[in-house]
């Protein structure tokens, strides 16, 4: 592979919709402007939501639409030990820390104090509190600290930045990682969160563009971090607009858009997609 990597990345929790084929045309368009090459990855970490009959149909999806991409493709359920390597690291380096704290009780705690957004800022227990709750298995997940980070990093934190291309040059964009706070990087029932698996996986696979839509325009700010702490290439970021409905809401696979697959079986050809789209 020469010149730069884009990847697109589903999670194979429905049928891909019309928002996915405008997603896909935006990862192949710029790496095909870019003499790039442009991967598939499945993002299928949560085995409560994904299935394998999803997994198969964006592979058919995406070839009707006439996309194809390197083999093997990188699926997630199957690099859960590369994924629990970083962890361990980033634990061990005090990185991380074991947050007992259910969801239910941090999203009391965010209320109480006025927060909008699930920005969650703790700490580790102390030692032997730990202890006793390990010893009771009380359930816990793996969350970035980010006050220890913070001090860790010094002035490499005061100046975290990240580039993207808005089209007409490269805009470099301060990091700001307390919007996310304290994020899970690991839970009992998902051995591995998005942001650590998505950014370890762009690090693997020599990613040098993540093309992806303007609902994960925020995601820089924290995966920034990870590819600090663990020594990661920086990747450019562009952000591509949605697909709105109707009512100006953004397409869901869970609110049952269009599928494309339906679309396929009513008859409406990849061109029809395109046209619809505006994008040929
Ligand atoms: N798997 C994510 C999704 O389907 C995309 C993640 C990414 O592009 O970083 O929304």
């Amino acid at each position: 592979m020469t010149g730069i990597i884009t990847r697109f990345a589903p999670s194979p929790t429905g049928y891909l919709h019309i928002g996915h084929a405008a997603s896909a045309h935006h990862v192949w368009d710029y790496a095909g402007r870019h003499g790039g090459t442009a991967l598939l990855r499945i993002e299928d970490i949560d085995q409560t939501r994904c299935r394998p009959e999803y997994t198969q149909a964006i592979y058919e999806d995406l070839g009707w639409l006439g996309f194809s991409w390197p083999l093997p493709v990188r699926v997630q359920s199957k690099c859960m030990r590369q994924y629990e390597t970083v962890i361990q690291h980033l634990a061990g380096h005090g990185f991380a820390y074991r947050c007992f704290r259910t969801r239910a009780e941090i999203k009391d705690l965010m209320m109480q104090s006025g927060a909008t957004r699930p920005a969650y800022i703790g700490r580790p227990l102390p030692a032997a509190e730990e202890r006793d709750r390990l010893a009771r298995g009380d359930v816990y997940a793996w969350r970035l600290n980010l006050q220890e980070i913070r001090s860790e990093l010094g002035k490499v934190w005061d100046d975290l930045a990240f580039a993207v291309d808005r089209g007409g040059g490269l805009a470099t964009v301060k990091a700001d990682p307390f919007l996310h706070g304290d994020i899970v990087i690991a839970r009992k029932d998902t051995p591995v969160a998005y942001h650590l698996a998505a950014s370890y996986d762009d690090h693997i696979q020599g990613v040098t563009h993540i093309v992806r839509g303007t609902d994960l325009a925020d995601a820089p700010h924290i995966q920034r971090v990870l590819q600090v702490l663990m020594g990661w290439k920086q990747p450019v970021y562009v952000h591509h607009d949605l697909v709105l409905d109707e009512a100006g809401k953004r397409l869901s696979k869970m609110a049952k858009s269009a599928s494309l697959r339906d679309l396929r079986r009513y008859g409406h050809r990849p061109m029809d997609i395109w046209q619809r789209l505006s994008l040929q």
